[in-house]
């Protein structure tokens, strides 16, 4: 799941509490290209007496679509992969002015600030400006916002500073974490899976909030064919403007994150 470290709407802290109200012994978070939510939801958690299952996404360009690449248990302090994530923030920033412009011709005026702010330090992105939209009344929805001026090819969109997503499976690799395909339900793509694989993919996202029932059936045989770890997750960015908190809609056997824990350590040695 996201926090507020990027563009969830609640603290590691609270998303931490909620997922023990609801009964769960683990919980992975993987933000936008920042770790910086990790330590909060750690300390959190061993409070609560959970586990954190630390992650970071990493959202990538693939013949124009949308590929998002989990990476579970990197190492937190490798210098080329910070640096990678930095570089990935940076972009984000520089993508948000012209964005802002953009918008601005389309005679939808945003604040920089309150965007800003709204990302509160943490990587911005189009979600804060749908969030900002919002709050002026040009939509109804945060659906509605990337529909009509935030989606590819709408007014608003312009296209930020991406890695491709073999790139992301080797830098995540190399800061010896495990790279894991998110949601490949929404990304319809079968064969870059298997293109994946061969720079060192080692799981798929199986279950997923969108993922219908046939998609898991589809997505476990495919990760058993490829050998590949089976992951999932609630994908919740807490609870927005049309959209409802995720977390808890998706649980998966603990034995799937033993496993994951199992990888980790064979790629560390
Ligand atoms: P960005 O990384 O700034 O380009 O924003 C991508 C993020 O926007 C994704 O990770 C989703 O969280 C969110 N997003 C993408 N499409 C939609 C949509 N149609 N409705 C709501 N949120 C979306
Ligand atoms: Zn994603």
């Amino acid at each position: 799941m996201h926090t507020s470290a990027s563009d969830g709407t609640e603290s590691p802290e609270a998303m931490v509490r909620r997922a023990r109200a609801l009964g769960f012994c683990a919980l992975g978070i993987a933000d936008h290209d920042t770790l910086d939510g990790l330590p909060a939801a750690e300390s959190a958690a061993r409070s609560e007496g959970l586990e954190v299952v630390p992650g970071v996404e990493i959202n990538t360009d693939y013949q124009q679509r949308e590929v998002h690449v989990l990476g579970y248990y990197p190492n937190l302090a490798h210098p080329p992969f910070l640096g990678l994530l930095r570089r990935l923030r940076e972009g984000r920033t520089e993508r948000l002015q012209r964005m802002l412009a953009r918008l601005e011709e389309a005679g939808l005026p945003l604040s920089l600030e309150r965007v800003l702010a709204l990302a509160a330090g943490g990587p911005v992105g189009r979600p804060h400006v749908a969030q900002a939209m919002h709050e002026r009344g040009y939509v109804r929805s945060i659906k509605e916002a990337f529909e009509r001026y935030l989606g590819l090819g709408r007014p608003g969109y312009v296209e930020r500073y991406r890695v491709t997503p073999q790139q992301a499976v080797e830098q995540i690799l190399d800061a010896r974490g495990v790279p894991v395909l998110a949601h490949p339900g929404l990304v319809a793509r079968d064969e870059l899976v298997v293109e994946l694989v061969e720079v060192g993919l080692k799981g798929l996202e199986v279950y997923h909030p969108d993922h219908k029932p046939a998609d898991v059936r589809r997505y476990l045989e495919l990760a058993q064919r490829l050998g590949l770890l089976v992951t999932g997750g609630s994908d919740c960015h807490g609870p927005a403007a049309g959209r409802p908190a995720l977390l808890g809609s998706v649980r998966i056997p603990y034995v799937l994150l033993e496993k994951l824990k199992e990888a980790r350590v064979r790629l560390a040695s």
